[in-house]
């Protein structure tokens, strides 16, 4: 596997879910073991299961297919669709999901990601007891005359977006007819995207909306360098909101109507400001803006921060009964719908707030308290543990927080270090209201991490 978790052992399970090259780490062998690992563990019950676009989704599925098929359980097959539909349809119909997909990943990857039967990503201990039957090849096949049987479904998309429009003054933002431009970006929501913003009575245009498997369109990352065509028609075009996701829309980011990329943690901000109350509570990663932290202060609201990682975002809003959580990478997850990042819910609650102000979306972003994020990555060419404590000792590093890789905290800002959990690399964001000293942290931080890896 390609995950990278510090020093532990590599596992099945990384961050999200198994990632790997099909045909490579992800044989056909290997796919039907998971299959059976996880169809063992959930007894044989009913597996609902969805796969984003790639191109080897076909043969990724199959594989993984058969080997549930093999333990007995039966597999509700709801088509190419965004990850959080399928944990939609999970949560509401309670049963266990499995999602082919490699997320943002290069088309070159696929990936397997099971889905608990409240629509969340599996514990870290619940994937462990997947990882134990699948080392211990402890596998419960069943007779012929028990083999699963495969039913296609087609209405989990439908149920899905009645699902999100049920959250927003659906009348109210139908009325304001606004023009949007989205840039699905050759991804599982080419077709749930558009739907849901017809809904709305959106004047919708959609962009690379070819399901071609590869992303020849776009890199599949929503981040500003991949976004050139959505973020020059915006300039020109007249829309009211520029929408773009990731491959399987688990994430959303946008563009304003001047054609200005709004970072994940503004967009995170801007509804945590119009969802949360008093006393209500809030989870985000340590690698969120501070301005989250003046918002839930403002709204006498309780910020809880975890380490990187939506699952266990999700996982601390259940227990803490959080109203809303996300990262700043464009993943909101709302408490009320589910508890997982949702693109599309996102959207709908962007336009929910657009319709209920009659502000352009612009001048929401504006009145929020302003910080910068500087996000940088180096290779990662020592092992993390040794990294991170030659790091504590350094005499740039006074105060710091370990709640995920170092959280350097000066006056004026932090610095966060930590590991990808999918690449060998380490990220490094500066942080601060000051777009030169957000700068200037993560360059100084860049350079040390350089200095100490050159010097192993
Ligand atoms: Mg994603």
């Amino acid at each position: 596997m390609v995950s990278v978790e510090g020093r532990k052992p590599p596992r099945l399970f990384g961050t999200n879910g198994i990632r790997g090259f099909p045909n490579q780490d992800l044989s056909a062998e290997f796919c039907v073991k998971v299959g059976k690992s996880i169809a063992t563990y959930c007894k044989g019950s009913t597996i609902a299961m969805g796969r984003d676009t790639r191109s080897t989704g076909d043969f990724v599925f199959s594989s993984v297919l058969a080997g549930l098929l093999s333990i007995g359980s039966n597999v509700l097959d709801l088509g190419v669709l965004p990850t959080p539909a399928v944990q939609y349809y999970c949560k509401t119909k309670k049963i266990f999901g499995v999602v082919i997909t490699a997320s943002h990943n290069p088309p070159e990857f696929n990936g397997i990601k099971s889905v608990d039967s409240d629509g969340t990503e599996l514990d870290r201990s619940e994937e462990e007891k997947i990882e134990e039957i699948f080392q211990k090849e402890n596998f419960k096949p069943v007779v012929w005359n028990s083999i699963g049987r495969v039913r296609g479904l087609n209405d989990a998309m439908n149920h899905y977006v009645d699902g999100i429009l049920s959250r927003v003054d659906v009348d109210n933002i139908r009325r304001k007819e606004f023009r949007v431009l989205v840039d699905v970006g050759n991804g599982a929501s080419y077709q749930s995207t558009p739907f849901l913003l017809e809904s709305l009575n959106c004047k919708v245009v959609s962009l690379n909306a070819n399901p071609d498997g590869k992303f020849t369109s776009r890199n599949s990352e929503p981040k500003p360098a991949n976004l050139t065509d959505l973020i020059s028609l915006m300039k020109t075009g007249n829309f009211s909101l520029g929408i773009a996701h990731d491959g399987d829309a688990d994430r959303a980011v946008f563009i304003d109507e001047k054609g200005e990329f709004i970072d994940g943690d503004k967009t995170l901000t801007l509804v945590v400001e119009n969802v949360v109350g008093r006393n209500d509570k809030v989870v985000t990663p340590v690698s969120s803006s501070d301005a989250i932290e003046e918002i839930c202060r403002k709204k006498g609201a309780e910020l809880i921060r975890t380490k990187v990682g939506a699952p266990i975002v999700s996982r601390t809003m259940i227990q803490e009964k959080a109203k809303i959580g996300g990262e700043e990478n464009g993943g909101v997850i709302f408490g009320e719908h589910q508890y997982c990042r949702d693109g599309a819910m996102t959207v709908a609650l962007v336009l929910n707030l657009m319709a209920k102000t009659g502000m352009p979306i612009s001048s929401l972003i504006a009145k929020l308290p302003a910080y910068t994020i500087v996000k940088k990555e180096a290779h990662l060419r020592m092992d993390w543990g040794k990294l991170l404590s030659a790091l504590s000792n350094r005499r740039e590093v006074d105060k710091a927080d370990f709640t995920d890789g170092i959280k350097i905290l000066r006056e004026d800002g932090w610095i966060l270090i930590r590991p990808s959990g999918t690449e060998p690399i380490v990220r490094i964001y500066g942080h601060s209201r000051s777009p030169e000293i957000a700068e200037k942290y993560s360059g100084e931080f860049v350079s040390i991490v350089a200095e100490i890896q050159g010097h192993t």
